[in-house]
């Protein structure tokens, strides 16, 4: 692992011994399109600017706002893991870096456009969907992704208008992992635990009529499969209203998990196991809410004539290998009744016109961050970075070495670039989206409409009210 980063951190600075005139000049620099401005995109800008070429960057976003799924994924609850954005605005301070927000590429830009006006295309656009089960009645209503629930709660604009029926006694959340644990604790907390944060008022409201009573999380593997981290497992001990539960049954496990947990770099899976253990030995569950982990089922079906009325969940048994262990149906199913189901099993990127897809993994196929076409061969100008590369995994700081490998790439294969005064950068863009009559955000802009946000959460003692649409965010600016 060292001895990887070392190598990436090697090609990276290598840019020092090659000639600067083919890399770009300060009347004539090389041009970088970023498609998404989450982590992976602002960590990408970064790394370009620290290597010292001469360089132009637009990043591009769908939306007038910047910063992706620590905006619109990271938990109100958890304001910690928002103090990144620091050091995205520290880059977009840069001479170099360019916001170009409200432009959705594919859309209002096609990838061609992007490709003459920039020698280097970048994408940074996340994993915007979910997996999905694929058994029947996952449509039905009363059944959401956990992506509508969590981009609701937090404001994105895509889904203010979602409606979660809040009037069940029992949901379900299908899927074990830390998304799993931001929908569970936001739907257990109080409302007092939660008006200082910058939770969406509409979210707020509907939480506060909440009749919940149980939420039940559900592990298609067994405990010591659990991806949770056990920073964010640990919060279930500590809520106000709601107690965790756990069958101390449910927690045997068979020869290889035992081996999985021995192992000794296995360390985060056996933190989890312990906390579980600890709630499975709470013996007095007196609180309004109540949160089930169970684990060993998996969903086979949802049920219910015009709405969620029960999932059906088969008991599974673990095959296979220590550390690839999967999970096999019995035959022997129980029923669950309820009318709010989550599914949190996962994300997957989206396709954009013009870029090769692997339906499969939900990615852009690439191999060291270069956009690869169906028969491997790397495409000129395109790149990868973050989620749409390598799949949705790690935390937001993986996203840095990430970006950093796929920097490192684009500075090797820069020695080979013609460079060609032809590129016009911005400028191309800016006369591409007037002719269509899109207007685009600035990040001054933006930070008129930030400076907004947080004066309308004052008066609440929030840290921001955040716009939930982009017709609002836009008329501040008129
Ligand atoms: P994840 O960690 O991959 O968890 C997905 C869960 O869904 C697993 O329990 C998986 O079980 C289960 N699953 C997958 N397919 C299933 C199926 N067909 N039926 C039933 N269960 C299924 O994904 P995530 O929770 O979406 O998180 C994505 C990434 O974001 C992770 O790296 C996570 O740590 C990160 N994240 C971090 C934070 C934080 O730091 N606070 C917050 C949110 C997200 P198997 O193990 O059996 O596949």
């Amino acid at each position: 692992m060292l001895l990887n980063i070392l190598i990436i951190q090697l090609r990276y600075y290598k840019y020092l011994l090659i000639d600067m005139n083919v890399l770009g000049t300060e009347s004539c620099p090389q041009h970088v399109a970023i498609v998404g401005s989450g982590p992976s995109g602002f960590y990408s800008a970064e790394a370009l600017i620290r290597s010292g070429l001469k360089l132009k960057i637009n990043l591009l976003e769908r939306l007038p706002s910047p910063f992706g799924l620590v905006r619109s994924g990271v938990a109100p609850d958890h304001p910690k893991l928002k103090q990144s954005i620091q050091v995205f605005e520290k880059i977009a301070s840069s001479p170099q870096f360019n916001f170009i927000g409200n432009v959705n590429v594919g859309k209002h830009i096609s990838i061609e456009e992007l490709k003459q006006h920039h020698h280097i295309v970048i994408f940074t656009c996340g994993a915007e969907t979910d997996r999905k089960l694929g058994i029947p009645g996952e449509d039905l209503p009363g059944s959401h992704t956990a992506t509508e629930f969590i981009g609701w709660y937090n404001s994105h604009p895509d889904y203010r208008e979602r409606v979660f029926d809040l009037s069940n006694e029992t949901a379900v959340i299908i899927g074990q992992g830390n998304v799993t644990a931001d929908v569970a604790r936001i739907l257990s907390k109080s409302v007092d635990e939660l008006k200082q944060t910058d939770i969406a008022e509409h979210a707020l409201d509907c939480l506060a009529q909440s009749k919940l009573r149980n939420i039940y999380v559900i592990g298609r593997r067994g405990p010591a499969q659990a991806k949770f981290t056990s920073k964010e497992l640990k919060e279930f001990g500590q809520l106000k209203l709601c107690d965790p539960f756990i069958d101390p049954e449910e927690l045997q496990l068979n020869n290889a998990s035992e081996l999985e947990l021995a192992e000794k770099t296995n360390v985060g899976n056996k933190k989890v196991y312990e906390i579980l253990q600890g709630y499975a030995a709470q013996t007095t569950h007196d609180k309004q809410r109540c949160c089930h982990f169970t684990f060993l089922k998996g969903p086979t079906s949802i049920i219910g004539s015009n709405k969620v009325e029960k999932v059906i969940l088969e008991k599974n048994k673990l095959c296979g290998e220590a550390f690839s262990q999967w999970a096999e149906g019995t035959g022997s199913n129980i029923e669950l009744e309820t009318g709010l189901l989550f599914r949190s099993i996962g994300y997957r990127g989206i396709p954009i016109p013009g870029v090769p897809f692997d339906e499969k993994k939900g990615v852009f196929p690439s191999i060291d961050g270069r956009i690869i076409d169906s028969e491997k061969q790397t495409i000129p100008q395109l790149y990868a970075a973050g989620w749409i590369k390598r799949g949705p995994s790690g935390i937001i700081g993986t996203n840095r070495a990430d970006a950093i490998a796929t920097v490192s790439s684009i500075v090797e294969d820069l020695e080979h670039i013609q460079r060609d005064e032809e590129k016009k950068g911005a400028e191309g863009i800016y006369k591409a989206l007037e002719e269509r009559k899109v207007r685009s955000i600035s990040f001054s802009d933006w930070k008129k409409i930030d400076q907004c946000e947080i004066e309308r959460g004052q008066a609440k003692q929030k840290p921001r009210e955040k716009f939930t649409s982009i017709k609002e965010m836009l008329a501040i600016l008129d």
